[in-house]
């Protein structure tokens, strides 16, 4: 059996909160490969700002220094809406043998009874939750009712998120400190999110 976990998210753009959850996952939950897996075209969120392929050429920025920890591209190659569970079943056929971790914050938790077929997500996997500055600690009952196979990632709390970056981005901020460092300098360089209006979120 190897454990593999699966890293979703929007990532517009990654930041070093995800940078954080990523090595505490693979290190916490002794995984053998970390994915991550940028949405397409996410059916229940706004439409990501950054085109896909700025978003994952930041992604490669961020994860090719890390170690067993790649990219799944799969997601945007995919027509229509996201699904997780669409992902999930996907993978399953391709390796069998493979304990799978879907790892989220704390805020995606509380969501997750809203996804479709959730409790065919749920039951496909191990939950690896963590927790996330502003987000009540216990919430996400709904799922939680459903006695689904859950664990706790640790990590000092981050504050990073990608909208405070796309605003401090449209305010003409600096974001050097929030995230790495390659991703800062790809952002500037393309300049990205100095357009992205706040009032569209
Ligand atoms: P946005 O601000 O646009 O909603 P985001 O910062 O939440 O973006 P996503 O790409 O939506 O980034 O997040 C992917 C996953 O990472 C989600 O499960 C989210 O809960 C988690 N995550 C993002 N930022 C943090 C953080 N600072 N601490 C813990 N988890 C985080």
């Amino acid at each position: 059996m190897q454990r593999i976990g699966i890293f979703g998210g929007t990532f517009d753009p990654v930041h070093n909160g995800h940078v954080a959850v990523a090595r505490a996952a693979v290190q916490q939950l002794a995984l053998n490969q970390l994915r991550w897996m940028p949405v397409g075209s996410p059916w229940q969120k706004q439409q990501p700002f950054a085109a896909p392929q700025h978003r994952v050429a930041m992604l490669q920025l961020a994860v090719d220094v890390e170690p067993l920890q790649i990219i799944d591209e799969r997601e945007m190659h995919r027509a229509g809406p996201t699904y997780t569970v669409d992902t999930l079943e996907e993978l399953a056929k391709t390796m069998p043998d493979t304990q799978w971790h879907l790892i989220i914050g704390q805020d995606q938790l509380a969501r997750l009874h809203t996804w479709h077929r959730w409790r065919d997500v749920v039951a496909a996997v191990t939950l690896a939750v963590v927790g996330r500055g502003g987000v009540d600690p216990l919430a996400g009952e709904a799922v939680q009712a459903a006695q689904p196979r859950m664990e706790r990632l640790w990590m000092p709390p981050m504050a990073e998120s990608s909208t405070e970056i796309r605003h401090r981005l449209f305010r003409g901020e600096s974001i050097e400190s929030m995230v790495p460092e390659a991703v800062a300098r790809y952002i500037d360089r393309h300049g990205l999110y100095r357009w992205a209006d706040p009032a569209l979120g």
